[in-house]
């Protein structure tokens, strides 16, 4: 993914800063070069592409968060900042013999840590804890750059985030709502 695609995360946490994919194609010139290069690799999509589709991944969690509000019944709960960007996530559990039976959160915060908190919570509905430590460590590991992380379809629509791995100020949003499932259900918890 061309760093070109996402400068706007870097500047700033503001969710407005990714609403404008249009502001990407400023060089036409690489743009074709990029297509030529990746439509194999993708599927017949152009990194451009991918990229636009990966932020339309990320801006509908932002706006249609999945789980969000409380739940009927909370067995663990955990409220984390992140003080960099203002991001604040208060994530609950309902816990059963060892499975996430019902996940949800609260908060508010940039468009990564929102969507992020929406993915975790879409993926991890119903899975067994080791499952959801499993899936934290290859969300984890493709934040940090890992392609073999970021390939695992087992991830869904967090792989929309790996392009976060090349802004490692955004990295820390990307992982808030995972560094509270830690502190609640992690080998530490
Ligand atoms: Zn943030």
């Amino acid at each position: 993914m061309p760093l070109l695609t996402l400068c706007s995360w870097r500047e700033t946490c503001s969710e407005d800063s990714i609403e404008h994919p249009a502001h990407t194609l400023t060089d036409p010139t690489s743009f074709r070069d990029s297509m030529n290069d990746t439509q194999a690799a993708h599927g017949g999509l152009d990194d451009t592409a991918l990229s636009q589709l990966y932020q339309e991944v990320v801006l509908d969690h932002y706006r249609s968060p999945r789980n969000k509000g409380a739940l009927a019944e909370t067995t663990h709960r955990i409220t984390m900042n992140n003080p960099l960007c203002g991001d604040v996530i208060d994530l609950l559990l309902k816990v059963q013999a060892g499975r996430i039976v019902d996940v949800g959160f609260q908060g508010k915060g940039c468009s990564i840590s929102m969507a992020s908190a929406s993915m975790l919570t879409d993926r991890l509905k119903g899975r067994s804890v080791d499952e959801a430590m499993a899936m934290d460590a290859t969300f984890t590991r493709m934040l940090h750059g890992d392609e073999a992380a970021a390939a695992d379809a087992e991830l869904g629509d967090l792989r929309a985030l790996a392009g976060v791995s090349k802004f490692p100020v955004r990295v820390k949003c990307a992982l808030l709502a995972w560094n509270c499932l830690e502190e609640l259900v992690g080998p530490d918890a």
